[in-house]
């Protein structure tokens, strides 16, 4: 090894860390030791990020082999689906985060974490550089690097304002755990400054507009859950301006929670409207001011302006820089997140691996090995299979690629199934003939259709569970490989592909009432719904101690209402 890889190894408690001089530019390598040795024999993951996909990777890596080093700027794992109820008090903002360290100190796997963020990635050298959000001695911040033999990248993304003025400065994000705190106290605010006897009507009609930009799962719960706490809790508390409450919701597409099945979007869009909830489709954001919201209408064009007290801004997610500049450095400038192949591996990238909502599975790359396939089991090159061999290739696409699976099974195309009846079962009718390039064509639409796997908790946490599962099997799987034949030459591959096992989708609307999107296309929307919602979310909690406050926060509201203090 090294010199310098055994130096960093020691410096901090063994986790991989050297101290990084900011003027210096020099890495101080002054404490190497005997535990160098015993550290050496074990390979160095770095993990970047303790969200979703990187709490999930650490709760399940469980082989002793690994010296585990955590950096995130953020020292707790945060249940984001909960974060619309924290904004108006339904749920405490402690009950919805868990300390990272009470994660991986129940691990056998040596694990450190580091409150910081990483600044840059140098995949030449192994390396990773890191800035602590800690200033000591008011020294200003500390910097560092780490090396690394495996580095996971799980750091999600970061709010897309698409550069539309005034988003940054004026509007609330809904993102973090500080972002829900935020909107929880101007919410308030903005009764209390209403209920001031010095303001105009006109003035307190427009600090009680509440205006949420995104027609998103977040956005739509965001603005069910406002909308309960006004007239459950707020009519009893503020009874002289209740009445001049207002929510409008600003969809640039022609539907809300349009990613859901159509029966949900329509109930939801006529509920809101039962509700008072202003839904306004069709409506661009082109500018936010300090007190006015500039939208066009996407048909006509025309560009008005309103009145708002407070903006709530959820239009989906941005890359982060240093992912960005990665990218740059690694050839992926041109893209939006991180190409992986399907275990996850960064392309061209050997032992870097990113998961969540910070990658994606290269489709573009799927679509080539979807043809080679094809290619190569034409043996005569006649452009058709028998089909035989076309269950074969298909049982080998579905097999390699789990979204085309899900595309087939939702979209039906017809072709496909009227192929798949016919060669159900055992062959027979083996003379039947299937034109690739039809098929391929058929499916060349899954490119543009099937797009990547959505940016979601449960994606996310599925790939921190595979590929920690991964991880715990290198060595075993080194020598007994687990993955189909034809992906390592004429061996198997070490492991199976990623695969994702889509578990339904929930849309809280609010009045005790959630529509259900679950597999196979079901559909329940109502009261029994937001029981079924109640339960999943409290049995996916990460812990006890969390599981427990949530449901009792659940309790509380229950029997006394919503806390509307401005703590
Ligand atoms: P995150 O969970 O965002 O974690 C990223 C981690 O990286 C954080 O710990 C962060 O501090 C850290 N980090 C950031 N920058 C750096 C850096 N430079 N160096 C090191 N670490 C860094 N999904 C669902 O499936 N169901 C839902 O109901 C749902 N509801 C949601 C509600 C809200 C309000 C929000 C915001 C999201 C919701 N999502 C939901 C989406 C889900 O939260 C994300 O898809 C998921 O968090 C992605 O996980 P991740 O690990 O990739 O990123």
């Amino acid at each position: 090894p090294s010199l310098s890889k055994l130096l960093i190894v020691f410096t901090v408690s063994g986790g991989g860390l050297v101290a990084y001089s900011e003027t210096a530019k020099s890495y101080d390598n002054s404490n190497a030791g005997e535990l160098v040795e015993a550290n050496n024999r074990k390979k160095k993951v770095v993990v970047l990020g303790t969200g979703w996909a990187g709490a999930s990777f650490l709760k399940n890596l469980k082989d002793p082999s690994y010296d585990v080093q955590v950096i995130s700027p953020r020292n707790y794992f945060a249940f984001t689906p909960l974060l619309p109820s924290v904004t108006c008090g339904t749920v405490e903002s402690r009950s919805v985060v868990e300390p990272i360290r009470n994660i991986i100190r129940k691990k056998h796997v040596n694990a450190y974490y580091c409150e910081a963020e990483c600044i840059k990635i140098d995949p030449e050298n192994k390396k990773v550089y890191c800035r602590s959000n800690l200033s000591i001695n008011g020294n200003g911040k500390e910097e560092f690097s780490v090396d690394y033999d495996y580095l996971v990248i799980a750091t999600g993304a970061r709010v897309n304002t698409f550069n539309i003025p005034g988003v940054e400065e004026h509007t609330y994000f809904l993102k973090e755990v500080e972002d829900a705190q935020k909107i929880r106290r101007t919410v308030i605010d903005c009764f209390e400054k209403a209920s001031l006897p010095t303001l105009s009507d006109e003035e307190r009609k427009r600090l009680l507009h509440f205006v949420i930009v995104g027609g998103g799962p977040t956005g739509v719960e965001f603005a069910a859950q406002l909308h309960d706490f006004v007239n459950e809790d707020i009519v009893r508390l503020y009874p002289k301006v209740k009445d001049l409450v207002k929510i409008t919701l600003l969809e640039a597409t022609d539907h809300i929670l349009n990613m859901f099945d159509k029966r949900i979007t329509a109930f939801a869009e006529e509920k809101f409207h039962r509700d008072g909830i202003d839904v306004k489709t069709g409506s661009m954001v082109v500018k936010v001011g300090e007190k006015e919201i500039s939208t066009k209408d996407v048909k006509r064009g025309e560009i008005t302006s309103m009145p708002y007290g407070m903006a709530v801004w959820s239009t989906g997610i941005g890359t982060r820089p240093v992912i960005m500049e990665f990218m740059k450095h690694i050839g992926q400038g041109n893209r939006r997140v991180l190409a992986t192949d399907e275990w996850l591996r960064v392309e061209g990238q050997d032992n870097v691996y990113a998961l969540g909502d910070c990658a994606t599975i290269n489709q573009r790359k799927v679509m080539e090995d979807i043809a080679a396939i094809f290619y190569k089991a034409d043996k005569d090159n006649s452009g058709t299979l028998t089909v035989k061999e076309f269950q074969e290739v298909l049982r080998d696409i579905c097999e390699r690629y789990p979204q085309v699976e899900l595309y087939l099974k939702n979209k039906k195309l017809s072709n496909l199934v009227d192929l798949l009846k016919e060669s159900k079962g055992d062959g027979v009718k083996e003379s039947v003939e299937v034109d690739i390039e039809e098929f391929k064509s058929a499916l060349s639409q899954v490119d543009t259709d099937m797009k990547n796997l959505p940016a979601t908790a449960q994606v996310a946490s599925q790939q921190g569970v595979y590929l920690a599962k991964c991880f715990n099997r290198m060595e075993e799987c080194e020598k007994n490989p687990e993955g189909p034949l034809r992906f390592r030459g004429e061996g198997r591959h070490r492991f199976h592909p990623f695969r994702y096992r889509h578990l339904g989708q929930f849309a809280p609307l609010g009045g005790e009432q959630t529509a259900a999107q679950l597999p196979g296309d079901w559909v329940s929307i109502g009261h029994s719904s937001q029981w079924l919602w109640y339960s999943v979310y409290a049995s996916k909690q990460v812990s006890w101690r969390t599981r427990a406050l949530v449901v009792s926060d659940w309790v509380r509201r229950f029997i006394f209402g919503r806390d509307s203090s401005q703590i």
